[in-house]
C-alpha cells in the first residue's frame, strides 16, 4: 500500500517536472510521517524513502529513536511549530528545522546543537499570504532574519518554507507559491553570507504539488498521498 502510494506519487513529481521544464533530480520528496507508526516509516523505508517530516516533538523522538537502527540511513526533519522549551530536543535528534521564524529560536538550536553532529539544517519559515494567525515571517522581514540566522555557527541556512492557505485551485495556489519563489529568488540575489546554501524552498504538499513544482519547489512534504489518511 505504502510502497505503491510512494511509486505514484513519485510519477506524479516526475509527471509535474516534465510538464515545468524542470529535472525530476532537483525536487525531492520528503514523507510527512506525523501520526503514522514507526512501522509505516519502516515500510516506506523499506519501499525507497529516506527523508521523513515530524510537526510535533515529542511524537518525533520518540520515533526517531524507536528507528534507531535506521538513524544512519534516514533523514528527519521538523516541519512543526518549535516552541523555545524545545528547541533542545530538536537540535539533539532532528537533521533539518523547516520552521525557523524568530531569532530566538534559531540562536538556541544553534547553541544547543551537539558538537558531534554536523550544523542543523535550516529553513526560514515565511507567511506568504499574510494569515494573522499563522506561523512564519513576514515577507518584508524575511531578508534580514536570513541574514542574522546565517551567522549563527552551528546552523546551516538552507532556504524558504511556506505553507499557504489550502486550495485545490490550480491557479491560485501556483500564485502563492510564486510569490514565496519570488522572496527566495530576492535573498538567494542579496548574497547573505554567513553560514548559509541558499538552496531549498520547502512548498506543496499532496493536494498543491504539482503547483509547487511548477512554481520552483524543491522539497515537497507529502503525507497523506504516501501514508493514507491521518489517524488523528
Ligand atoms: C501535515 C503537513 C504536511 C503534509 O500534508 P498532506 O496534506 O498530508 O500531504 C506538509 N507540511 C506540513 C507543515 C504539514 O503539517
Amino acid at each position: 500500500m505504502i510502497s505503491h502510494n510512494l511509486q505514484r506519487v513519485i510519477a506524479q513529481i516526475d509527471a509535474a517536472c516534465a510538464s515545468s521544464g524542470r529535472s525530476a533530480t532537483d525536487v525531492a520528496l520528503l514523507a510527512v510521517s506525523k501520526t503514522q507508526g514507526p512501522l509505516a516509516v519502516r515500510e516506506a523505508f523499506a519501499a525507497g524513502q529516506g527523508a521523513f517530516g515530524e510537526n510535533y516533538v515529542q511524537e518525533g523522538v520518540e520515533k526517531i529513536l524507536s528507528l534507531a537502527d535506521l538513524r544512519a540511513q534516514v533523514q528527519w526533519h521538523m516541519i512543526g511549530p518549535v516552541q523555545s522549551n524545545k528547541t533542545r530536543q530538536v537540535a539533539e535528534h532532528f537533521d533539518w528545522v523547516h520552521t525557523v521564524d524568530r531569532f530566538k529560536i534559531a540562536q538556541r538550536l544553534s547553541e544547543q546543537r551537539p558538537s558531534h553532529l554536523p550544523p542543523l539544517q535550516v529553513c526560514i519559515q515565511v507567511n506568504v499570504d499574510g494569515g494573522i494567525n499563522k506561523s512564519g515571517v513576514a515577507p518584508q522581514d524575511a531578508l534580514t532574519l536570513a541574514r542574522e540566522v546565517a551567522a549563527l555557527q552551528r546552523i546551516t541556512l538552507r532556504g524558504l518554507m511556506s505553507i499557504p492557505e489550502g486550495t485545490i485551485d490550480f491557479i491560485a495556489a501556483y500564485a502563492r507559491h510564486s510569490s514565496a519563489k519570488a522572496l527566495f529568488d530576492h535573498i538567494k540575489m542579496a548574497q547573505i553570507g554567513g553560514h548559509a546554501q541558499w538552496d531549498t524552498l520547502s512548498m506543496g504538499m499532496s493536494a498543491d504539488l504539482d503547483a509547487a513544482v511548477a512554481a520552483g519547489s524543491t522539497v515537497l512534504r507529502v503525507g497523506t498521498a504516501i501514508f493514507g489518511a491521518r489517524v488523528r
